[in-house]
């Protein structure tokens, strides 16, 4: 039977005017805006939990919330989330009042704020495929539930899986991994190294390469001041007060990222210690896990990844209990419940940003989002600790084409899978700037609902015009 018919047969199980796929921080914010502006709106989330890697993924920093130059909050409802959760945080979690101290509190403001929009959520439901007409119109999205597959109708659908798992299935055009010549297109930029010796780009042989994926843990009663001092450093042997016979007899040694070999570094998955303060005193966040290779939209290897960056931990947890000074007292906490995905799937739209264009802060007119981080490309190789380095600006201007692609009249992406090259998306897939363009894809999703028209026919102005209303931060050119 033809995979269309057996579809048709299949029940409805829900449906709104704008159905957002994925309740990461991109989805959140797409659906709340979207609900805001008075949309029929219904968030699909295949976890049982809203913030996807935020919280799921334990990455406690929200990067990319202000400009560089420390004038501008990009504000919105990225804003709303990080004074809710610092107001929150004074009260139920610790004597820390960072935003970063409160991870798991994100999920349940996420939801009162979902909830107070309007929005509704479906948990547990596993967008596996997309039924579209012969212009590439979405009509609506086969899930996957307890119950068995089941339809979910929409007018209007916003892809924030982070994977683009509905633009995948749809006609739009996609990629995976890096392009080919991307690197050698910022070679004549100046770009600095922020944190990472190396300040040569690599020669251009990365072509459909992706960064690494990593399981994030915390650990309690660490001495964060004495185990910082080896932070991001290649550390030697003797650094640690160890000799090379020390570690070949560590039980982990030739295994899962830990190979020796002939130089007087210590072997890591990611080359380097690598922890940031988090709860409270003695609390650190540790992000040392790395799997190369992986695309997560292959579902072997997105289950072999799991496998790996898993028996990592496990070794990872006993090095820096057994070697790392600050850590003698120290205990495990918690890891992330599910593999940490920076890179994979990401939308060829009607704009492709590309990676000079956020190195050199270029300006567009239809700018819908900034951004202040830098270029991060964690080395799809595995070789340094990253590729990449600072912004020229204070800020830098995603414009609304990137959010959308002609191809597929009713529909646009926001968060990591935006139209980006693999330099630019090093940027833009932090989690501030995923907000943000969630926020301006379901106002323009509600406006294109009102409107009866595409998404890529949205009048930007407008949506320029209610961004700022909203209170998010828009530089854009005097207009009369
Ligand atoms: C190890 C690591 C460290 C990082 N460090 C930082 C940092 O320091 N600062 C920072 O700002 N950012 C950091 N990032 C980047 C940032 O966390 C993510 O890029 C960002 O959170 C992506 O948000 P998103 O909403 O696009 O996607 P996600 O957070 O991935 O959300 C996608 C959601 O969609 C759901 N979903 C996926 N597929 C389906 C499907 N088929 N059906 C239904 N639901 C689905 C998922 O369960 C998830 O809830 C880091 C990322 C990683 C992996």
């Amino acid at each position: 039977m033809d995979k269309q018919v057996f579809y048709n047969t299949l029940p409805v199980l829900a449906s709104a005017d704008i159905i957002v796929a994925g309740g990461g921080l991109s989805g959140c914010a797409a659906a709340i805006a979207s609900a805001r502006a008075g949309a029929d709106t219904l968030l699909i989330e295949s976890g049982g939990c809203l913030g996807g890697a935020a919280t799921a993924g334990l990455v406690a920093p929200i990067s990319s919330i202000r400009s560089n130059d420390g004038k501008h909050a990009f504000g919105g409802i990225l804003q709303e989330l990080l004074d809710a959760v610092t107001a929150k945080a004074k009260k139920y979690c610790a004597s820390s009042i960072m935003p970063i101290s409160s991870l798991h509190l994100y999920k349940y403001i996420l939801l009162d704020k979902l909830k107070n929009s309007g929005a509704n959520v479906f948990f547990h439901l596993f967008i596996t495929d997309v039924v579209s007409d012969a212009d590439g119109t979405i009509r609506y999205l086969v899930v996957s539930s307890k119950d068995g597959l089941k339809r979910i109708e929409g007018k209007i659908f916003i892809d924030t899986t982070g994977d683009g798992d509905v633009m995948g299935k749809s006609s739009a055009d996609t990629i995976i991994g890096s392009e080919p010549h991307v690197l050698a297109d910022i070679a004549d930029t100046g770009l600095l190294k922020s944190h990472d010796k190396q300040t040569d780009i690599p020669e251009d042989d990365y072509a459909g390469k992706l960064q690494p994926v990593s399981l994030m843990m915390q650990f309690g009663g660490v001495d964060v001041k004495r185990a910082t001092q080896y932070m991001n450093k290649k550390i030697t042997y003797a650094d640690f007060g160890i000799t090379r016979e020390e570690f070949a007899n560590w039980p982990y040694t030739g295994t899962l990222g830990f190979e020796m070999d002939d130089s007087e570094y210590i072997p890591m998955p990611q080359g380097r210690v690598w922890l940031y303060p988090a709860i409270r005193d003695g609390v650190a966040t540790i992000n040392m896990s790395r799997v190369l290779n992986i695309n997560a939209c292959d579902p072997q290897a997105y289950s072999d990844a799991e496998v790996k960056a898993g028996l990592q931990l496990i070794a990872i947890i006993d090095f820096l209990l057994t070697f790392v000074p600050g850590f003698e007292n120290a205990y495990f906490m918690e890891s992330s419940s599910t593999l940490g995905i920076r890179e994979s799937r990401r939308l060829v739209g009607d704009y492709v940003l590309r990676g000079r264009e956020v190195i050199c802060c270029q300006e567009f007119p239809d700018t819908i989002a900034h951004g202040s981080y830098i270029i991060d490309i964690h080395d799809p190789k595995g070789k340094r600790m990253a590729i990449g380095g600072e912004i020229k600006k204070p800020h830098y201007s995603i414009p609304y084409g990137c959010l959308v692609t002609k191809k597929v009249p009713n529909m646009a992406t926001a968060g990591r899978s935006i139209s980006a090259d693999h330099v630019a998306m090093s940027a833009t897939r932090i989690q501030g700037t995923a907000m943000l363009t969630g926020q301006a894809a379901g106002i323009a999703a509600s406006m294109a609902l009102a409107a009866g028209c595409t998404m890529s026919d949205v009048d930007v102005t407008v949506l320029q015009k209610k961004l700022t209303e909203a209170g998010v931060f828009l530089d854009l050119p005097d207009r009369d």
